[in-house]
């Protein structure tokens, strides 16, 4: 990929049980750019009312080394240190960014960091909830995974929020309808700035 791709990237990042999906799926219905969202790969099993290909690619953790080693993935990393891997294919972002799309990224923060070292110029925006007690709340009450889970995700999920300061943008998402504004938002007025030339 080059720098002379007519679309761009946009990164959204923040702990699970922030919320990012949900805002996410509402600022795709209502974007002020054209943006389509890169569908990433998992090895982790779909939750109920997943839907292969369109929440993530599910694939078994013997394909997805194979394609690691081949070189398919922009970046990939095993989460929560569970075994799980999750990755962006090179193949979803290029295909967007060729027609001109905004191509965004809902990934976690290695990734992220990951992502920018070759796309200096990505948007990068950070969706936290409230606060640590929220956050508790809203990954207990998915009542979808065990206590172990839900324990190891909650540290993860401090680890990342104390790395909020790296993304260019801050939304915190203590009301859905507001942190969509915000990143439209954001978005738009990403619309009219140049894009950075890699140095
Ligand atoms: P979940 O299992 O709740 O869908 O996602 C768990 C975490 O994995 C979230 O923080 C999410 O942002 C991250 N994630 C999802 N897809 C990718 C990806 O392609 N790459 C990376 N690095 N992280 C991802």
């Amino acid at each position: 990929m080059t720098a002379n791709n007519r679309g761009r990237i946009v990164i959204i990042s923040g702990p699970s049980g922030a919320g990012k999906t949900t805002v996410l799926a509402e600022v795709l219905k209502q974007a002020p750019v054209p943006l389509v969202k890169s569908v990433s790969t998992t090895t982790r099993r779909p939750r109920p009312a997943e839907v292969d290909g369109e929440d993530y690619h599910f694939i078994s953790a013997e394909e997805f080394e194979k394609r690691r080693l081949r070189g398919d993935f922009l970046e990939c990393f095993e989460v929560f240190g569970s075994g799980q891997w999750y990755g962006t294919l090179e193949s979803e972002v290029d295909k967007g960014l060729q027609d001109g799309k905004w191509v965004v990224l809902e990934i976690d923060v290695q990734g992220a960091l990951e992502v920018i070292k070759q796309f200096p110029d990505a948007i990068t925006i950070f969706v936290s909830p409230g606060g640590r007690e929220e956050l508790e709340r809203r990954l207990r009450g998915r009542g979808t995974e065990s206590d172990d889970a839900v324990e190891r995700r909650l540290e993860e999920a401090y680890h990342e929020m104390d790395q909020a300061d790296r993304y260019r943008y801050q939304v915190v998402n203590d009301d859905v309808r507001r942190a969509v504004d915000e990143i439209r938002n954001i978005l738009s007025s990403n619309c009219n700035t140049e894009k950075k030339q890699d140095d």
